[in-house]
């Protein structure tokens, strides 16, 4: 028989199983995405209840099975509250759940990925920084995690370090005046830009959400991210659909 383990972690998704149980996927520092079934969960009383909701944070104990791990009991450090309390911190909370778990491997570590979601978070119920930075910088900061992110330190056509001012997200980077001439689409990217692309890219995860940029700035990274996830990830996040409809409300 396998012996219990303790795994740092944070629930991504919960869905009812059975009559009482709970199927929850979960993204852990030491082995990536897991889905462990907690029995009981759902009854009215079940300690587990809320330790297996969206977003908690802490220390899960799991025994492996066949196909799946049981959750025998958490300690959960931190529920994240503030983000449930606000319907448009929810969906931005969702969104970087369902982007972990779009992520996550099982059996594959996921320190930097839980670091990234758990300062996020934490960035979002503290509202520092504008929800949408928030969303630029932790997409941004996804990418590197994976690492397969944009080229923005030097002209991914010749290599040079200056004169860098355009983006193609299909070459994967930045481009620069010399380079640009056949390459089609290019969008602009000013020296803000590029610098506020290249801290994030740079900075640890620790020191990433203390920055502000202009609206002009923000709505340039929000653009280049836009087409860059669209080049890179080939599926939809439905809680962006919904968040959506609240910002325009
Ligand atoms: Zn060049």
């Amino acid at each position: 028989m396998t012996d219990a383990e303790e795994l740092l972690g944070m629930v991504l998704m919960s869905a009812p199983a059975g009559d009482y149980d709970k199927r929850v996927v979960i993204l852990t520092k030491e082995r990536g995405k897991i889905t462990a079934f907690a029995r009981g969960a759902r009854r009215p009383k079940s300690a587990m209840l809320a330790k297996t909701q969206p977003f908690a944070f802490g220390v899960f104990r799991v025994i492996e099975g066949k196909n799946a791990y049981t959750l025998l009991g958490a300690e959960i450090t931190n529920y994240f509250m503030d983000i449930r309390e606000d319907m448009v911190r929810t969906c931005y909370g969702t969104y970087f759940l369902e982007m972990a778990a779009y992520y996550g491997r099982e059996n594959d570590p996921a320190l930097d990925m839980l670091k990234l979601l758990y300062q996020t978070l934490r960035a979002l119920c503290l509202g520092r920084i504008d929800d949408r930075l928030i969303r630029c910088i932790f997409e941004l900061k996804m990418f590197v995690v994976n690492g397969e992110y944009p080229e923005c330190f030097r002209c991914v056509v010749c290599g040079k370090k200056d004169g860098l001012g355009h983006f193609s997200s299909r070459l994967g980077g930045v481009v620069c005046h010399e380079c640009k001439a056949g390459i089609h689409p290019l969008y602009p990217v000013d020296g803000s830009v590029l610098y506020t692309m290249q801290y994030i890219i740079s900075t640890p995860v620790e020191r990433l959400f203390t920055f502000r940029v202009t609206e002009e700035v923000r709505k340039s990274l929000r653009k280049i991210m836009d087409i860059y996830i669209k080049d890179h990830i080939d599926r939809e996040f439905h809680s962006l659909d919904i968040l959506k409809t609240l910002e325009t409300a």
